[in-house]
């Protein structure tokens, strides 16, 4: 860094260090420059020297990194190994339970204070793993998102569908629990509702609404955590699916289902449904009406992996559920990258449980399994930032790719996840955060929960 202000920035070589500019003063900067050795867009080729010139929220330039600095002389820099965009995880649940039983979210709702601590921790850990936005599929998500856009917490932008929607008996009517219990604590604000014909699915989708709902998340099929019902049988008849697409989409939101088996994947997609979550039994045709209707595929392999770890835990007859799905998941998975179905990460992380496997923070997996599974680093990178607003239709911000005009959630890592996927996974390589322009992770500074 021999070069000063007055040095004139057009002469740098292209082996002399990058000038950093009031480097104490860039994060809190509302103007400045991040500046790269590698800058991944999110959607497009991987860039050498280049950087992006960030004005409030926004991107507002990216470039070559000299020009970058050339172009303006009086701005704050500061230079980083790797930029890419923040990721998103398109299937969260933030609920602040345990464990996923009946009895785990008897006790969230009992003890909403605890569950909202825990989530406070998750949501830091998340932002601190370099996840800047997450779709939330059925938790606290909308009272947790007012608290982080308040200032109160510090997470990732939230995008949640408050519900899950499910038909009497089905993957979400938690069943376990007498039916009264459920009742009650649904209509206490618990993130579940039961619907059952047309009219009662237009009425969930309309309460969903009245919440402030994001996206609407149904049950196309059985569950595999949910005891008396089969992940491969259906969930809902066609006139409910489209009901509850029709009301969403009048209102301009998406329809996201839970569908493991192939008969459910089929139906919300004739009906309507944008994304389909889990896709355990996708084969070649539904892969084939996945493409032609435009629709995403969240698969959620880390769910799954840390289901299989659970062997001592769980009944016979519930692991042999889960070691089926794993079986067929997998190889949807592999079929859905080969045939090119649009794919957006989620890994269904759901547990507040400090330490364990299951924890959020450690969302990256998704993106190793992924490329286990066949894509490339730069592919499952790809759908964990610029394929991240697509499970949100026309809710879906400008954002996830560092071009000029988006958003500025961005991250830099001190080395090269293309070579190791495994780098994005937890905190540890993430040097820095930034969301909505605003730093949040640095060298020496840690997220921190406030
Ligand atoms: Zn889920």
């Amino acid at each position: 860094m021999s070069q000063s202000i007055e040095s004139g920035w057009t002469r740098i070589e292209a082996s002399t260090p990058l000038p950093v500019r009031n480097a104490k003063d860039v994060y809190k900067a509302t103007e400045y420059i991040v500046t790269a050795d590698l800058l991944i867009p999110g959607r497009g080729k991987p860039l050498e020297n280049t950087g992006i010139h960030i004005f409030g929220s926004k991107i507002v330039s990216v470039g070559p990194s000299a020009a970058l600095l050339a172009e303006s002389p009086d701005v704050s820099t500061t230079h980083v190994k790797v930029l890419m965009p923040g990721m998103w995880d398109c299937h969260v649940h933030l609920l602040g339970v345990h464990k996923v039983s009946g009895d785990a979210f008897i006790d969230a709702y009992k003890n909403q204070v605890l569950s909202g601590a825990r989530s406070a921790r998750d949501v830091m850990l998340l932002l601190d793993a370099g996840f800047t936005s997450v779709r939330e599929m059925a938790g606290w998500g909308l009272q947790l998102d007012r608290a982080i856009q308040e200032g109160s917490l510090v997470g990732p932008k939230i995008y949640s569908s408050n519900c899950i929607i499910s038909p009497t008996g089905g993957h979400a009517d938690l069943q376990d629990l007498p039916v009264p219990w459920m009742q009650d604590m649904c209509s206490h604000g618990a993130p579940f509702l039961t619907a059952d014909g047309p009219d009662e699915c237009m009425k969930a989708v309309r309460l969903q609404l009245r919440a402030g709902a994001d996206v609407i998340k149904i049950c196309g099929s059985g569950g595999v955590g949910s005891e008396r019902d089969n992940p491969i049988d259906r969930q809902f008849v066609d006139a409910e699916l489209e009901a509850i697409v029709e009301v969403a989409t009048q209102a301009q939101r998406l329809v996201g289902a839970h569908c493991h088996g192939k008969a459910g994947i089929v139906a919300a997609l004739h009906a309507g449904v944008k994304t389909i979550e889990h896709g355990s039994y996708l084969d070649a045709e539904a892969a084939e009406l996945m493409k032609s209707k435009g629709a995403v595929l969240v698969a959620t392999r880390l769910i799954v992996e840390n289901a299989l770890k659970l062997k001592d835990f769980l009944s016979p007859s519930g692991y042999a559920k889960i070691e089926a799905v794993a079986k067929a998941q997998w190889n949807a998975m592999q079929i859905a990258i080969k045939k090119g179905v649009t794919i957006a990460i989620g890994t269904d992380t759901g547990v507040s449980m400090p330490n364990s496997i299951a924890t959020q923070g450690l969302n990256g997996k998704e993106l190793y399994y992924h490329v286990k599974a066949g894509m490339s680093e730069l592919q499952a990178i790809e759908s964990a930032t610029a394929n991240g607003p697509l499970t949100l239709g026309r809710r879906a911000p400008k954002a996830g790719q560092l071009r000029e005009g988006f958003d500025a959630d961005f991250i830099a890592l001190d080395a090269n996840p293309l070579e190791d996927i495994k780098l994005l996974i937890g905190g540890k390589h993430v040097t820095h955060v930034w969301r909505q322009g605003v730093a949040y992770k640095w060298p020496g500074h840690a997220v921190n929960i406030i």
